[in-house]
């Protein structure tokens, strides 16, 4: 079972996408959680400035979306090569689970066992992994659409928001 937290954000997601990880959670022998869904422009703006910009503008950028300010030694390393637009999160598109120890706290540690689990479980549902570019456990399901978004994705958000895309993505699946 899904917590509050993760339902909320599966909420957000792709209906066709949110199915599947819910499905995908059911078959898991760890519980998991979700640790990112929809991504606004603004927060992947934020997000893609990690690492880019000066820790005064970083945490500019954080601010207007409401995240805690980071220190400039979180301010290292880059999290994203994603601009605003070019992540599938940024349409509600696609989903980071993350496993959780029995103590209830996330575990980041990507040896674990279970972290193979997730992406082989995923990947025979149907589900696109993320392990190539680095952001994982990551889920994508993009219908007629390729791995990054195109223009056309972009130009169909800017013109028809969120429902628009889906609807595209629901074309040719
Ligand atoms: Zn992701």
């Amino acid at each position: 079972m899904f917590g509050p937290i993760s339902i909320q954000r599966l909420s957000l997601v792709y209906p066709t996408l949110r199915d599947l990880i819910m499905q995908l959670e059911t078959q898991l022998s760890e519980p998991i959680g979700v640790s990112q869904g929809l991504r606004s422009y603004p927060e992947q703006e934020a997000l893609y400035a990690q690492g880019r910009l000066t820790l005064q503008k970083v945490n500019a950028l954080r601010k207007a979306v409401h995240w805690a300010p980071m220190t400039k030694a979180q301010n290292i390393d880059k999290v994203t090569d994603a601009q605003p637009g070019y992540s599938w999160h940024n349409f509600g598109m696609a989903v980071d689970v993350v496993p959780f120890e029995s103590s209830g706290q996330p575990d980041w540690d990507e040896q674990h066992p279970v972290w193979q689990e997730i992406v082989a479980k995923g990947t025979a549902l149907g589900l696109v992994a993320g392990v190539a570019w680095n952001d994982r456990p990551h889920f994508q399901l993009t219908g007629k659409f390729p791995e990054t978004p195109t223009d056309e994705v972009r130009a169909t958000y800017t013109v028809e928001g969120i429902d628009g895309v889906w609807r595209a993505a629901n074309e040719n699946v």
